[in-house]
């Protein structure tokens, strides 16, 4: 292809990333991280003396660094937020080595995973690549700083101990935080609704740091004592390595691969736990089934591509509206269930109400523009404080008032409660007294007239009728 053809076909290439779709500030922070690397990498080879211990650890480390890849590839990798254990290398690599070492070296690991394990978008690979090598600078500097020169050889003393360790803590503490600075602005920028408490401070990658961290820190003095102990470290790190991944299996294996909810199977178990809880202690709790309307409709007439951004979008947008303790969960095709615990059927029907009265009002646009409204029924089951019941029981009374819901025109939400004498509860409520024992058809449920005069009481409907 002739010189100028190839220009002006990279040209074309380079206007299509999809760099260029996010916001400019995220554009404008990526390009200054990748252009920050480049240059502090060209600093840092400009200024650093070859020495020949140096070159050994490089190479061990970075041998070290491939065979882990290789040796974990068949995991494969996540999209999202990726969890490894890239500091057990690159910890050892920045405080031990002049810093042009470690800048090379996270472009070995990045360049890795890009041809071995998974092809990313190449900026999200390149800002990684950059933030992750300019954190290990950051980390190395503080070392240094805090230890002077010449700090490839492990303390001597306890003082020397004691001193060496605090500057590593500081050191690991310094790349971890300038890392996740980076990486939130990133994913906050990509997708302001990213939950980014959970991805990053809730127990379990706060857990992951911190063995990712303390596998390089003692790498790192490992090292430092005898650079030939690096391959000792490798089959540990692997070993780490798969556990991260099987933590984030199990993960995968209790969410809904399209809506990222609980699926049927995990949000069941969570539920069953939870309905024992509160039968032992006698405290209230619901259950709501909430049914799309017109699904197929919406399909049919925008395309089953439209159909699933719309389960996206409504599994996105109830973690929002319920509490932080309730759990939402997609049990099939165009069905999602909640959990409520601890909830009196009152405010069971109101939180179910608002979910219903939320997701009418969002609005869905058609990849040409056309704004799409959907609606939900929803059918709730109660159980009251004091009521025994079983989670098989609470569902079949929550699809039963869905199957009401459906039949008095969609739209609406309707509650069933173990306990006689649930009334009015805002315009569109149905009070039905009691579970009945889980009849066949929702028609030999008793139900009673809105404001119904029976006060609420804790008295078993289900105990006296079965
Ligand atoms: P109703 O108001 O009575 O619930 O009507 P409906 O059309 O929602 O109910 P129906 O059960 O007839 O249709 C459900 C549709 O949901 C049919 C099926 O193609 C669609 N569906 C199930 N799972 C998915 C999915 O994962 N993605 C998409 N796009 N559609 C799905
Ligand atoms: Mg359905
Ligand atoms: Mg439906």
């Amino acid at each position: 292809m002739p010189f100028a053809r190839r220009m002006a076909r990279w040209a074309y290439d380079v206007r299509a990333w999809a760099l260029w779709t996010l916001p400019k500030w995220l554009v404008g922070l990526i390009l200054l991280a990748v252009v920050g690397a480049a240059a502090a990498t060209g600093v840092a080879a400009a200024t650093f003396q070859v020495r020949s211990h140096d070159l050994i650890l490089f190479a061990l480390l970075s041998s070290c660094v491939v065979v882990t890849v290789e040796l974990t590839r068949q995991e494969g990798e996540r999209k999202g937020l990726v969890k490894d254990v890239y500091s057990a290398w690159g910890l050892p690599a920045a405080i031990l080595l002049p810093p042009v070492y470690v800048l090379v070296m996270t472009v070995i690991y990045y360049s890795c995973l890009q041809w071995r394990v998974r092809k990313a978008p190449p900026h999200k690979r390149t800002y990684s690549a950059a933030i992750v090598g300019l954190s290990f600078v950051a980390a190395g500097m503080v070392f240094r700083w805090l230890r002077g020169t010449a700090p490839l050889s492990a303390p001597h003393g306890t003082t020397g101990q004691v001193a060496w360790c605090f500057a590593l803590i500081a050191a690991v503490l310094v790349y971890s935080a300038v890392n996740k600075v980076f990486m939130i602005a990133a994913i906050k920028g990509s997708d302001p609704t990213a939950d980014i408490r959970t991805s990053f401070f809730s127990r379990e990658p706060l857990y992951n740091d911190m063995a990712e961290q303390c596998i390089g820190a003692l790498v790192t003095y490992g090292v430092a004592s005898n650079i030939f102990l690096v391959p000792i470290a490798l089959p540990v790190v692997a070993l780490l390595q798969r556990s991260l991944r099987h933590a984030q299996l199990l993960n995968d294996s209790r969410t809904d691969a399209k809506t990222g909810l609980l699926n049927a199977r995990a949000w069941e178990s969570e539920a069953e736990a939870e309905v024992a809880r509160a039968v032992r202690a006698r405290m209230a709790l619901a259950v709501a089934v909430l049914d799309i309307d017109w699904f197929k409709r919406v399909n049919d007439t925008y395309g089953h591509l439209f159909g699933d951004e719309v389960l996206k979008e409504i599994a996105q947008c109830l973690p929002g509206v319920l509490r932080e303790y309730d759990a939402a969960g997609r049990f099939g095709g165009e069905e999602f269930v909640l959990l409520l615990p601890h909830t009196r059927a009152v405010d069971a029907f109101r939180i179910a109400d608002r979910v219903r009265d939320h997701i009418s009002g969002l609005s869905l646009h058609t990849t040409d523009g056309q704004a799409v409204q959907v609606t939900v029924s929803v059918g709730v089951a109660a159980l009251d404080a004091g009521a025994r019941r079983e989670l098989s029981e609470l569902l079949a009374a929550a699809d039963a008032a869905l199957y009401r819901a459906k039949r008095d025109g969609r739209n609406q939400v309707q509650m069933i409660s173990t306990t006689r004498g649930l009334s009015a509860v805002g315009g569109q409520t149905v009070s039905i007294n009691g579970i009945g024992g889980v009849p066949a058809a929702p028609s030999a449920w008793d139900v009673l007239p809105v404001g119904n005069p029976h006060p609420a009481d804790d008295t078993d409907e289900i105990a006296t009728k079965v």
